[in-house]
């Protein structure tokens, strides 16, 4: 039940990007996830609360839509590199109208355009925020922008949030670098210079209102829950264990191209979804992760997705939340 209404899964549909991001974690081949592979996919994935899209660069697909539309009941998230802005404005156009209210569109923007596209490439940050005022022009869309925050980024964070903030998303997510990225000179910043931004960082995100109206519960509610997330990552990062205990076994799926899942983009696949039913590689899933903390302890990481789940599934988390206290 629980299961039903949480599922989350991160649908890799494509390996291949036009771009070579230094902060990139993800595999960069050429293979395509196959139409009739996911139709496969989808029917044994089942219900999907949340169908978060992935890539490589996802509007590099050319069935995107009809992959999307396999999940018709599911909330969607795509994010984007930005860099066709009319190819994403055509292909957004038809998804918003197949999932009115439920579409949320990701544009990467990692700093001023220096620091921008010093990671991502030169050209790219004007690119993205052609596209970025593009996709607020489509109704019914929610627009947000996801900043990578690592040794690069986090000299000019606060003042780039406040540009990002007169741009007017909906909402600007923060994720910490992760996994192992393609430039190894990029690192998460000291702990110190992370707590010494906080304050500010936390005062713009409690600006946004998330599709929510200003004075919404469920506005005040988002904006607990994102201060009780950054000081989950910041309190994690501090103490290198783990303070929500991960479901991803239960909650989480990372599907890639070729139809092997894994419980998180950090951890292995556990087998293929073509090859074999869901209950058995969650089964699989489950052991592998009893197995992992049997060696190394409550396993933990900083990944806003999984964590998202893990917080709003624990009792503790859940009263701090509501109650306005930090973790
Ligand atoms: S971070 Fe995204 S846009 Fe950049 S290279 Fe990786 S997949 Fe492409
Ligand atoms: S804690 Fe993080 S890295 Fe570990 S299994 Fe869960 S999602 Fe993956």
């Amino acid at each position: 039940m629980l299961q039903a209404r949480m599922k989350h899964v991160i649908l890799h549909v494509t390996e291949r990007c036009t771009l070579r991001c230094k902060t990139c974690f993800v595999n960069k081949g050429g293979r395509d996830m196959r139409f009739e592979d996911a139709r496969v996919i989808a029917s044994r994935l089942g219900r999907v609360r949340w169908m978060d899209i992935g890539g490589g660069e996802p509007f590099l697909h050319p069935d995107l839509i009809a992959l999307c539309g396999l999940f018709p009941e599911s909330d969607l998230t795509i994010p984007t590199n930005g860099q066709d802005p009319e190819r994403i404005g055509e292909t957004v156009r038809e998804l918003a109208a197949l999932f009115k209210g439920r579409l949320t569109l990701a544009v990467s923007l990692d700093g001023f355009e220096a620091v921008n596209d010093a990671i991502r490439g030169p050209g790219t940050y004007r690119k993205a925020l052609q596209t970025l005022e593009l996709l607020r022009s489509i109704p019914g869309v929610t627009v947000k922008v996801n900043t990578v925050v690592c040794s690069a980024t986090l000299p000019e964070l606060v003042p780039f949030m406040r540009h990002v903030r007169s741009l007017r998303p909906d909402y600007h997510s923060l994720l910490l670098v992760r996994g192992t990225p393609d430039d190894c000179a990029i690192t998460l910043p000291p702990l110190d210079d992370l707590e010494a931004v906080t304050p500010e960082i936390l005062d713009i995100l409690g600006t946004y209102s998330f599709g929510n109206g200003k004075y919404s519960p469920l506005r005040i509610l988002k904006k607990r829950y994102q201060r009780y997330l950054w000081h989950i990552h910041l309190k994690t990062l501090r103490t290198q264990r783990c303070w929500v205990p991960c479901k991803a076994p239960y909650l989480h799926r990372v599907v890639y191209p070729d139809g092997s899942l894994s419980l998180c983009e950090l951890m292995p696949p556990v087998g293929n979804l073509l090859e074999e039913p869901m209950e058995t590689l969650e089964k699989r899933m489950c052991a592998f992760l009893e197995g992992y903390e049997r060696e190394h302890g409550p396993c933990f990481c900083t990944h806003n997705c999984n964590l998202g789940e893990n917080i709003q599934t624990h009792p503790r988390s859940i009263l701090a939340i509501l109650l306005g206290i930090a973790p």
